[in-house]
């Protein structure tokens, strides 16, 4: 089972998780924006709060 975080940003419009694809995290938001390939989960968290954080 992949593991998701759920990051708290407006659950109304974006809801951003982390999803692990191997080696790779990648962050993905609710309304279908989808980050890079990160190899760390830290920096696929950054890439979701940087997204649901932008306008
Ligand atoms: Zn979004």
């Amino acid at each position: 089972m992949p593991q998701q975080d759920v990051s708290t940003g407006d659950p109304e419009t974006h809801v951003a998780t982390t999803v692990e694809r191997g080696s790779f995290a990648i962050a993905r938001c609710s309304c279908g924006w989808s980050g890079p390939a990160r190899r760390s989960r830290d920096k696929a968290r950054t890439d979701a709060a940087s997204h649901t954080s932008a306008p």
